[in-house]
C-alpha cells in the first residue's frame, strides 16, 4: 500500500512538473510582446514599496505566501548576466533589507529566492526579477506551497495586470 502511494506521488510530481513547464512557457509566449510590466509606471506606482538609485522592491500581484515580493533592477535587462556588478550588489543588499522587513512584519524565518532566465525556464516577465518568498517557522504546508506555486505560474501576468488587481 505504501509503495503504491509512493509511486502515485512520483507520477503526480512528474505530471505536474511537465505541465508546469509546458503551460507556463506557452502562456509566456502568448503574452511576450513589447510591453514590460516592470517598466510600466502605473504598475510601479501601485506595487512599489522600496526604491533606491538602482533597484525597486514591489509587492507581487499574485503572492504565493504572505510577504512574497519582487526585487528588480530599475534598468530594463532581460537576463541576470546582463546586470552590472553594481546592480547585482545592490539587489543583494535590497534582498537583505526585504528579508529583515519580512522577519519583523510577517514573523517569517526561512525564505526562497527564485530568479529565472528566459522562456525555457518559464520566465514570465522579460525583465530580471528576483522572487523573495518567505515562510514561517513550523509552517508544514509544503504541499499547499507547491500547489500554489504551480497554479500561480499558470496565470498570465499580463491579463492579471490589466485587471488592475
Ligand atoms: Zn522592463
Amino acid at each position: 500500500m505504501v509503495k503504491k502511494l509512493f509511486y502515485c506521488f512520483i507520477a503526480m510530481g512528474c505530471l505536474i512538473g511537465i505541465s508546469y513547464f509546458y503551460l507556463s512557457k506557452h502562456l509566456t509566449e502568448i503574452s511576450s510582446e513589447e510591453y514590460c510590466a516592470f517598466c510600466d509606471v502605473e504598475v510601479l506606482n501601485r506595487q512599489k514599496f522600496y526604491e533606491d538609485d538602482l533597484v525597486f522592491a514591489l509587492y507581487t500581484h499574485k503572492p504565493i505566501l504572505p510577504g512574497h515580493c519582487l526585487i528588480i533592477p530599475k534598468r530594463h535587462v532581460e537576463r541576470f548576466e546582463m546586470l552590472t556588478d553594481e546592480e547585482i550588489t545592490q539587489v543583494g543588499r535590497v534582498i537583505k533589507k526585504v528579508n529583515q522587513a519580512a522577519l519583523n512584519v510577517f514573523n517569517t524565518s526561512d525564505y526562497l529566492i527564485l530568479q529565472k532566465n528566459d522562456i525555457e525556464v518559464s520566465q514570465s516577465v522579460p525583465h530580471v526579477h528576483f522572487h523573495y518568498i518567505p515562510r514561517q517557522k513550523g509552517d508544514d504546508s509544503t504541499l499547499k506551497f507547491l500547489a500554489k506555486m504551480y497554479i500561480t505560474n499558470l496565470q498570465n501576468p499580463y491579463q492579471l495586470l490589466k485587471c488592475k488587481i
